[in-house]
C-alpha cells in the first residue's frame, strides 16, 4: 500500500520549518490529510501549495502554542476544516542555550514555555480527539519530538536538556494513561538535525559550538525524523514503538 495514512487526519506543530514541515509533507505524501501548525502563516501558505500541487491535502493553522486561547481557535477552526484528528506531532520547540550563571530567564522561560508547556497544551488540545478516534476502532497517535538532549548533558543547554527530558517523560507517562485506551504515544529523540533551530540562538560561544558540530560530520536531514515518524504511525494498530532514538551515524 503506497498511501497507508489514507483516511488519517494529521496535525503538526512546527509546520513551518525543519522537521516540522519534513514530517508533514511525508505524511500528506502517505495519504493524510494534515493541519500544519505554527506562527509564521506564509511559510505554512507555501508548504500547503506544494502538498496541494503533490496531490495532497493541507490546511493552514496559524498558532501560538503559547498562548492557550491561540491553541483552542486553531483546534476549532482544524476541527471545522478536517474534522476529527487521529494523528499528532508535537513538534514545535526551541532551544536557546546559555550559561546557566547568566540566568536569562527569559529564554529559560521561552523554552519552558513551548517545549514543555505548549506540547501540554496540544495533548489537551487534541488528545479528546484521538481517544474519540481509538473508541471508534481507528488508529490513533500521539507522537512527541523530544531530544537525545533528554538524556545527554551538554554545557550551557541545562534548561533545553531538561524541557527535553520532561518531553521524554511526559510520553513515558502518558502512554500508561492512553496505551491502554488503544493510543499509542512514540517519543522520538533525534540526535543533530541540519534546520533553523540553531538560528535563534544568542549565546555565541554555543552558536559556535553547534555550527561547528554541524560543519564536522554528515547530520540528519528533517526528512531522517519524517521518515521515522511515519514509520512508526504506519504500524499495525497493536504495534507501538514508544521510544525511537536517531541520531547521525558518527554522532556518538
Ligand atoms: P526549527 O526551528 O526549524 O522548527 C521549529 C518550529 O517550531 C518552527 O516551525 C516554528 O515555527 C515552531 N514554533 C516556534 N515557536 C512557536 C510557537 N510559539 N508556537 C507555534 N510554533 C512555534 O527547528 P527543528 O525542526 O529542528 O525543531 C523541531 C523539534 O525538533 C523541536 O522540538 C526541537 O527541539 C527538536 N529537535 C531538533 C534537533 C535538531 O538538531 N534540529 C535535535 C533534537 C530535537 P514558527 O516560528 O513559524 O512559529
Amino acid at each position: 500500500n503506497t498511501l497507508p495514512l489514507r483516511g488519517r487526519t494529521a496535525v503538526v506543530t512546527g509546520a513551518s520549518s525543519g522537521i516540522g514541515a519534513a514530517t508533514a509533507r511525508l505524511l500528506a505524501g502517505r495519504g493524510a490529510r494534515v493541519a500544519l501548525l505554527a506562527r509564521r502563516e506564509e511559510q505554512l501558505a507555501a508548504l500547503a501549495g506544494q502538498i496541494a500541487a503533490d496531490g495532497g491535502r493541507a490546511v493552514v493553522a496559524v498558532a501560538d502554542l503559547t498562548d492557550p486561547d491561540s491553541v483552542a481557535g486553531a483546534a476549532e477552526r482544524i476541527a471545522a476544516d478536517l474534522g476529527r484528528v487521529d494523528l499528532v506531532v508535537n513538534n514545535a520547540g526551541v532551544m536557546l542555550p546559555s550559561p546557566v550563571t547568566e540566568g536569562q530567564e527569559d529564554e529559560w522561560s521561552r523554552m519552558i514555555d513551548l517545549n514543555l508547556a505548549g506540547a501540554l497544551r496540544v495533548v489537551r488540545a487534541f488528545v479528546p480527539d484521538l481517544i474519540a478516534a481509538a473508541e471508534g476502532g481507528d488508529q490513533a497517535d500521539l507522537v512527541n519530538i523530544s531530544s537525545d538532549a533528554a538524556h545527554r548533558g551538554f554545557p550551557n543547554f541545562a534548561v533545553y536538556c531538561a524541557t527535553k527530558a520532561a518531553v521524554t517523560h511526559l510520553s513515558h507517562t502518558l502512554r500508561t494513561e492512553l496505551g491502554p485506551r488503544q493510543v499509542r504515544v512514540t517519543n522520538i529523540e533525534p540526535g543533530l538535525v541540519k534546520t533553523e533551530l540553531t538560528e535563534h540562538i544568542t549565546h555565541p560561544e554555543s552558536y559556535e559550538l553547534l555550527t561547528g558540530l554541524t560543519r564536522s560530520m554528515p547530520v540528519l536531514a528533517p526528512e531522517d525524523i519524517a521518515e521515522a515518524v511515519a514509520f512508526t504511525t504506519c504500524q499495525p494498530s497493536h504495534v507501538n514503538y514508544s521510544q525511537i532514538v536517531v541520531g547521525p551515524t558518527t554522532q556518538v
